[in-house]
């Protein structure tokens, strides 16, 4: 027989028919309202419905299935008798809240409705059971604002208008001072908004209220901003959105009730220390919405003692359990506290390395765990800027200082002011960088949210939207700055008695809420001061002690190595200090731009004959050998990489009049033979043309000159006890023959000039793979070629046929289409090019088995990449400086994951057995 589809589960009372586990099918809500019930948590008891049924119905023409109404029914039967009252009963109401909830969390995406199940019958009822009249007539406005807003698209704004008009009639003004007979009055005037909107009259019946509001919550899954915030952040795969009904918990039933959410932890700075806000009086989204200011969670202790002693108790009781910093959603109901919610907490990189670091301390998770629990971006915030603190100084003392908010999201930015989201996008897209200063912010700003530097709000606590949605992403955030005096139609904003119009420039410290005219200059972290300037000040500084712990246990974990991108001994250096083992790539060409150095070689290629390049190429040898001196030596001990000649000649080449006129001034020759050689170098496609070992195939001396140099400055090196560890790289190449010519260039010149200086050093030669058809006679190369390093910018560029500097104009269509789900060149496309990576390692070792094989692209820094390039069996990957430490994190992930992964394996074939 068929098993019967279960699409509803209960929960509540202590017990559950899901758990913790069961995210994918529940939501996160739902699974963890189930758990939460399961360990004893106090839990409005209620039942969700599961994802499944949303899958179902974007799949069959929004139909769901067939036997669903059945079972809801059954378990609102169930859920009446847990809680004694009845849906829709005149003398025993029972009310519920509709919950939309995801797998991953998605704040403020999709909408909830309160108190369902209220008429004008069931607002009687409610009043008599509860005695509390005030309370009923609350409720109801409540509801019919959410269910006409949420479940039927009425603005809210025309229920602010209403209420605003009985408020000022009575001259209240706060929501709770409204009295039981204003409250019916606003009742009366939101039915009136709701028909005029709707077009007809209020729908009464409590099952047919229910069945409304959990379609709409079901339809929120495809609602624009819903579809926005997980493109943004890259929510792929998800099934849908369950749906939560829960018996209603009743903050607003006077001042011993109220509503609150917080963190068990400090989700800013990570400081092990509740963390929240609380309303009393007050129902759900108050706290969030940003309408009163809430109190701090510590005044709690002083107004309900009983109660805070409760929550402090839940609070170490989820951490233990979860054995992660949780985000709570709490309710008290007459001195009664109910859990609404729990889930891992959304926090800052620094937040994020404070908490591993203290629960591996604290023998809640093992250093394994830890790592595996920072993300790349966490590492970054560590490395992002902070306020030049003399520039910063200055503007205090000047009396910059506008106006003081809440610490949202740590970090320091200045930009322009603008005030909507759109104008945030379309400036920074016109290459701006902009503040995005809103009275609050709701889910249809996020893309403008994103693009700005930092955020900045009149309202609002620091649960508030802004701040929830900038924390996630390490952005700078200030919220609930009530000094500002914002107006949209204006564009200006007043403040300290100054008027700051749109395009003004102004400065955000996300650490301490201030909010500073003009443009601070920023400055470095603590870790990039101590570690990269060596400032022993900064290596006292808590965060530098956390983040090289953390990079211990990192290193002790990974199993490759992490190398840099590097062409100047400073970037050496300063990568070195954030821990490469070696440079993966240094591109010579970059050392031709330098000072004197491009008449030298424009002298080379405006030559007719061998002899006038050899003439001009010796002039540039004794820079290139400088260069390299000085990488040698910052590198001591460790290998270097070095990469010849790579882009196409014209590239050297003025273009324009004025350019070729000096040229041709300076290398005493004509303006029209200048330009005839540039006319002659001009390409169709010069990604495609004469570059990389196709310039030293022609030309030959340019390979010779460049080898000299590296050798000259390694024998040179070498005699001041150097170690040197020279790796010559030929690049672009696409067959054996390519590579056999220049290796034996290569070798001939390297080996004369060390005979000639009795010297002892030793180097390798081997290839970028960047060209498809290298990777497929990976074999055949590697018969001379000593090691291969993957070039995959350019691999990604010609395996897809996408042009790296063009990708822009269609790339996010792309993207949102779902063909890619990221960009191929910023994260490797695993089933594509990754593919000919692997190839190329196989085939290559297949000849030589101990090939070292390395990336030397974007992709090395990139944490999905590095991850993916460890199980393809490489010996390092190589990044920029900067990225060298999240390469380092992500290479031990890669190593715990694989673990985990096998310790599965394990136990399932055990079970198997
Ligand atoms: P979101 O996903 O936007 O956080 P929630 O489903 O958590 O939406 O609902 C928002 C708020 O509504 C919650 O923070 C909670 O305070 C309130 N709420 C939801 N369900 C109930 C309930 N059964 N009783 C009391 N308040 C509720
Ligand atoms: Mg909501
Ligand atoms: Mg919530």
């Amino acid at each position: 027989m068929v098993k019967k589809a279960k699409y509803v589960y209960a929960f509540g009372g202590g017990k559950a028919d899901g758990k913790a586990s069961m995210k994918a099918l529940l939501g996160g809500k739902g699974a963890n309202l189930a758990e939460m019930s399961n360990i004893g948590v106090p839990v409005p008891p209620g039942f969700t419905i599961t994802t499944e049924v949303c899958d179902y119905f974007y799949k069959h023409g929004k139909k769901k299935p067939a036997s669903l109404d059945k079972e809801i029914d059954e378990h609102i039967r169930k859920l009446e008798k847990k809680m004694n009252a009845r849906l829709g009963d005149k003398g025993n109401p029972l009310l519920v809240s509709v919950r939309s909830g995801a797998a991953v969390s998605m704040p403020g995406m999709m909408d909830t409705v309160l108190n369902l199940g209220i008429n004008d019958d069931t607002v009687e009822g409610l009043a008599k059971k509860t005695g509390n009249e005030r309370m009923a007539w609350d409720s109801y406005r409540r509801f019919i604002n959410m269910f006409g807003d949420v479940v039927m698209g009425v603005d809210h704004e025309h229920y602010e208008e209403a209420l605003s008009k009985v408020k000022k009639a009575y001259k209240r003004k706060l929501d709770t001072e409204l009295t039981t007979k204003e409250l019916k009055e606003v009742v009366a005037e939101y039915k009136k908004v709701y028909k005029k909107h709707v077009g007809k009259g209020f729908p009464t019946h409590a099952r047919e209220q229910l069945g409304y509001a959990i379609d709409a919550v079901i339809g929120s899954w495809n609602i624009p901003r819903a579809v926005a915030y997980r493109q943004i952040n890259k929510l792929f795969g998800l099934k849908g959105t369950a749906v939560n009904v829960q018996a209603m918990a009743f903050g607003n039933m006077g001042d011993n009730s109220g509503t609150g959410v917080a963190f068990t932890r400090n989700p800013a700075s990570g400081e092990n220390k509740f963390f929240g806000e609380y309303l009393v009086n007050a129902q759900g989204e108050d706290v969030v919405a940003g309408i009163r200011t809430p109190e701090p969670i510590s005044d709690l202790k002083r107004d309900m003692p009983k109660i805070y002693k409760q929550l402090d108790g839940i609070r170490l009781k989820l951490e233990r359990h979860y054995r992660d910093m949780q985000d709570v959603e709490f309710t008290i109901q007459e001195g009664k506290l109910f859990m609404l919610q729990t889930r891992t907490g959304k926090r800052t990189g620094l937040a994020a390395i404070k908490i591993a670091v203290d629960m591996v301390k604290e023998g809640l998770i093992s250093e394994e765990e830890a790592l595996m629990r920072i993300e790349g971006d966490h590492l970054n915030q560590m490395l992002f800027p902070i306020f030049d603190l003399d520039d910063k100084a200055k503007a205090v003392a000047d009396g910059r200082v506008l106006t003081k908010g809440l610490p949202a999201g740590p970090g320091a930015a200045n930009g322009q002011i603008v005030f909507t989201a759109d104008d945030a996008e379309a400036w920074a897209k016109a290459g701006k960088k902009v503040i995005l200063v809103r009275k609050e912010t709701s889910p249809e700003d996020v893309s403008g949210m994103w693009a700005a530097q930092a955020i900045l709000t009149s309202t609002g606590g620091m649960t508030s939207h802004a701040a929830v949605v900038a924390r996630g992403w390490g952005k700078c955030c200030v919220a609930g700055c009530g000094a500002l005096e914002i107006d949209y139609t204006t564009k200006q904003v007043k403040v300290a008695g100054k008027v700051l119009k749109e395009g003004a420039a102004i400065s955000v410290d996300g650490s301490t809420g201030e909010v500073i005219e003009g443009a601070v200059k920023t400055s470095d972290s603590p870790v990039i001061d101590g570690i990269v300037n060596n400032n022993s000040r900064a290596k006292q500084h808590p965060i530098y002690k956390m983040f090289v712990e953390l990079m211990k246990w990192a290193d002790n974990v990974r199993e490759i190595k992490v190398r840099t991108n590097a062409d100047s001994p400073k970037d050496a250096a300063n990568a070195r200090a954030l821990g490469a083992q070696g440079i993966g790539l240094t591109r010579t060409e970059h050392m031709f731009f330098e000072g004197d150095r491009i008449w030298a070689i424009r002298e080379m290629i405006l030559a007719d004959d061998l002899a006038g390049r050899e003439t001009a190429l010796a002039k540039l040898l004794p820079y290139q050998q400088k260069d390299f001196e000085g990488i040698f030596e910052a590198m001591n001990g460790l290998p270097v990489t070095i990469r010849l000649l790579d882009p196409p000649l014209h590239e050297f080449l003025p273009h324009d009049e004025a350019g070729q006129a000096e040229m041709a001034k300076r290398l005493a020759t004509t303006s029209a033979k200048v330009k005839a050689k540039v006319d002659a170098l001009h390409e169709m496609n010069p990604m495609l043309g004469h570059r990389g070992c196709r310039l030293s195939i022609t030309y030959p001396e340019i390979c010779k000159m460049q080898v000299t140099a590296i050798i000259e400055a390694a024998c040179n090196v070498a005699k001041d006890k150097v170690k040197v560890l020279p790796e010559i790289m030929i690049p672009l190449i696409g067959t054996k023959q390519e590579f056999d010519i220049l290796e034996a260039v290569v070798r001939e010149t390297a080996d004369a000039i060390i005979k000639a200086r009795k010297a002892r050093v030793k180097y390798m030669v081997g290839t970028m793979m960047e060209i498809p058809r290298a990777t497929l006679v990976a074999d055949q190369v590697a018969e001379k070629a000593e090691f291969f390093s993957f070039g995959t910018n350019d691999l990604t560029q010609m395996t897809l046929g996408y042009s790296r500097d063009d990708v822009g104009s269609f790339l996010p269509d792309y993207i949102s289409k779902e063909i890619f789900r990221e960009d191929p060149f910023a994260s490797i496309d695993q089933g594509g090019v990754g593919q000919l990576v692997k190839l190329g390692v196989e085939r290559g070792r297949k000849t030589r088995k101990d090939l070292k094989c390395g990336v030397c692209g974007e992709h090395g820094g990139e944490p999905a990449s590095v991850k993916f390039f460890v199980g393809a069996g490489l010996n390092y990957v190589s990044c920029s400086p900067y990225r060298v430490p999240v390469a380092r994190l992500a290479a031990a992930q890669a190593v715990i994951e694989k673990k985990g992964a096998k310790k599965k394996v394990a136990k399932k074939t055990a079970k198997k057995k």
